[in-house]
């Protein structure tokens, strides 16, 4: 009884007088009443949180990071920095390892610079402002998920690893085309075909049968205004290990880097 009260008084100090005065049926009534409102404040509070989270999709760098520094927040930025590996066509990438080598460094100064920051390599709460500009909860800036969804309706589901996995890949993918969509002029980069399931590659006349999109680690892209060619060698400096003119789209995958994928360069 006493820890009933406890909880009436903290919402409504009237009730709690009431409660004293009368007995069971109003004691009834105002702990349906409780419940409302307790249930109403859970609702109110999980309302904000998805908003928050909406909104505010950021990492939370705690440190700056420069060459020798090593961790999870130092993958986040590989990840983030992938799409700048090179200037110019360059069969290299930047490797997702949690180590901030002269890779990663170089990686930086291409962003930095691209982006109008200092190019030192060193990131600081500058450029960490900069990569949380990039993001957002359902991708990033330019890019959602459910652009690169197969297009069965299957989601990311039915691929060759998990939903989960693909969901990851195209997150890295993401990154990198937000590079390419720079290096282009910053033009709209349309995705024909982003993660494809077994099922739906398969429908596909003349598809590979171990399709790279069956992983999520593909992409096949256009733009606007923007020849293949020029889109080719943009995706060529952006990390991107198999690319190729497929007539009406360039198809742009990061296979080398994944175990389960094809491992070798594919530049025809
Ligand atoms: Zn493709």
């Amino acid at each position: 009884m006493g820890g009933v009260l406890g909880q009436i008084r903290f919402l409504d100090f009237q009730d709690i007088q009431q409660v004293k005065i009368l007995g069971g049926r109003k004691m009834k009534k105002i702990f349906k009443k409780l419940v409302m409102v307790v249930g109403f404040t859970l609702l109110i509070t999980l309302a904000i949180t998805v908003i928050s989270t909406d909104e505010a999709s950021a990492y939370s760098w705690s440190r700056t990071l420069k060459e020798g520094s090593s961790g999870s927040d130092v993958r986040e930025l590989q990840i983030r920095v992938a799409g700048w590996a090179a200037d110019s066509p360059t069969r290299t990438y930047v490797a997702i390892d949690g180590q901030f080598g002269p890779g990663t460094k170089v990686a930086v100064m291409r962003f930095q610079r691209a982006y109008g920051l200092v190019a030192d390599g060193i990131v600081g709460p500058a450029t960490q402002a900069k990569l949380n500009d990039l993001e957002r909860s359902n991708g990033t800036k330019h890019f959602s998920y459910s652009e690169f969804y197969s297009k069965d309706g299957s989601g990311f589901s039915g691929g060759r690893v998990s939903s989960t996995t693909v969901r990851e890949n195209v997150r890295r993918m993401m990154y990198k085309l937000e590079a390419v969509r720079v290096k282009i002029g910053n033009k709209p980069i349309t995705v024909n075909s982003g993660f494809r399931s077994i099922s739906h590659n398969n429908s596909i006349p003349g598809s590979a049968s171990n399709s790279q999109h069956t992983y999520g680690i593909a992409a096949d892209i256009k733009s606007s205004g923007v020849s293949l060619t020029t889109l080719m060698n943009a995706a060529k400096s952006s990390g991107f290990s198999g690319v190729y003119n497929g007539g009406t789209f360039i198809h742009a995958d990061s296979r080398v880097e994944y175990s389960y994928g094809a491992q070798y360069w594919y530049w025809p």
